[in-house]
């Protein structure tokens, strides 16, 4: 954390994502916003430094709620294209079950360079594959983290059922449930920070409620509520998976989580793409947290979350990437982009603005994470900020610099400041030799396919 006493005024922004009285910027001191600056007015702060943001639009720290970082390593994966859910899975499986400490380090690298240079500030992954000689995964992956300075969710992934238990992944990627548990324990002891101003957060995630035991769904709810962390699962992706629950269970795989103790705002879901109306008005009654990933619902045609009727509903909606074999780029101003669109098409140009975008990729993503202190413009919030400059031909012409923002596209951070430091420097992050970084990760994908 950069704790210098000296205070820094990020001094009239172009525009700002935030409050009326932030027009003129706001003053950042011990990693926190300490004043809004009104417009036309100086800062009642003393001595301070000034950063000028004139030609910065300046948001909230972009947050992502859901990826799995290894997935870069399959992009464009030829066996798994044109595949829906399961057979997409199917045919990825076997390749991730190569995949070494060093291939998920460099993966991890990649991921969270690529997060950072689109505007993210805080990260959430959901890791959930270990094969033998990876059970390291998360502490590769909190080190990764603490090197860049990002802010970081890692989400303790599970199976256990393999393709001889009635489950779809291999046997030589699943772990037993006891030393799952016994991970989890371990990693919340070791990273676990709790409350306000937390660098670094694990929380429990098993890939999905029908890849481990009904036993792994309640011991994780249950260790959730006794360390007072998060829940985290795929859920109600795809139509299949509602019809073989129903088939297996005799049950929604809403029924199914409120079963299992999972039904709380301790949780979120990403995807929530097939609920009924009743469920919907279930999950807002328990405010639940979806993560809306609409690049990864396109393209593997999974269907459309109902983001608008959700919210109505006060459920919590966040914005995730996701997995680069279903995106596949992590791009989190591009996702942005991709929420408007898509919920725009589906819900109307009255009811989806781009300011509803950006508000589900900064508050709504920092509630599915139960953190107040993350994404917004208010006194005693973190200093999370993105700002992006709009310098590029695709932006020439425009008016409201918010709008053109999402509208345009293209769009990256020039800066990113996390908990009072910059990260990104003038669309860079200093330290990194990003063409080293892509030669390495790109060696390390090719061994992984051979
Ligand atoms: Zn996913």
């Amino acid at each position: 954390m950069n704790s210098s006493a000296a205070a820094l005024w990020i001094k009239q922004p172009l525009a700002i994502f935030g409050p009326e009285e932030a027009a003129g910027g706001l003053v950042v001191r011990d990693g926190r916003i300490v004043e809004l600056v009104p417009s036309g007015a100086q800062p009642e702060t003393p001595q301070v430094q000034v950063f000028d943001a004139g030609a910065h639009v300046v948001l909230p720290g972009l947050v992502n709620t859901h990826h799995h970082f290894y997935q870069t390593l399959t992009r464009a994966c030829l066996p798994a294209l044109d595949k829906p859910l399961f057979a997409w899975l199917q045919a990825l499986y076997p390749i991730w079950a190569r995949l070494t400490p060093e291939m998920h380090r460099l993966a991890t690298r990649l991921a969270l360079a690529e997060l950072a240079l689109s505007g993210a500030t805080t990260v959430a992954d959901h890791h959930y594959v270990f094969p033998a000689g990876l059970e390291d995964a998360i502490d590769i992956q909190v080190e990764e983290a603490g090197r860049l300075g990002i802010r970081a969710v890692f989400t303790r992934g599970s199976m256990s059922l393999s393709e001889e238990d009635g489950g779809l992944p291999p046997r030589s990627i699943v772990q037993r449930e006891d030393a799952i548990m016994a991970d989890c324990e371990r990693l919340v002891a070791r990273y676990h920070q709790a409350g306000e101003g937390a660098m670094m957060q694990i929380a429990l995630a098993p890939c999905s409620p029908f890849s481990v035991t009904r036993d792994l769904m309640r011991a994780s709810a249950e260790m959730a509520k006794q360390h007072d962390l998060r829940l985290h699962t795929h859920l109600a992706e795809t139509e299949d998976e509602e019809a073989w629950c129903r088939k297996t269970f005799g049950c929604t795989p809403v029924d199914y989580l409120e079963d299992l103790g999972w039904l709380s705002e301790r949780s979120w879901l990403a995807h929530g793409i097939w609920f009924s109306d009743a469920e919907v008005a279930r999950l807002g009654h328990h405010r639940v947290g979806i993560c809306h990933c609409p690049s990864s619902n396109m393209i593997l045609a999974s269907g459309t979350c109902r983001v608008p009727e959700l919210e109505a509903a006060g459920l919590h909606v966040g914005l995730g990437v996701d997995g680069s074999a279903s995106n596949d780029g992590s791009d989190m101003l591009g996702e942005v982009r991709q929420a408007f669109l898509l919920q725009r098409l589906t819900h109307g140009a009255g009811r989806v603005s781009h300011r509803d975008a950006l508000r589900w990729a900064t508050e709504g993503s920092a509630a599915c994470l139960g953190r107040p202190d993350l994404g917004r413009i208010a006194v005693g919030a973190q200093a999370d900020f993105t700002l992006c400059k709009l310098d590029e031909l695709r932006h020439s012409g425009a008016g409201d610099p918010l709008a053109a923002l999402v509208l345009c596209g293209g769009a990256k951070a020039d800066r990113v400041m996390v908990q009072g430091r910059w990260i990104v420097e003038d669309g860079a992050l200093p330290g990194l030799d990003l063409d080293k970084l892509r030669h390495e990760h790109q060696a390390a994908a090719r061994a992984l396919l051979t």
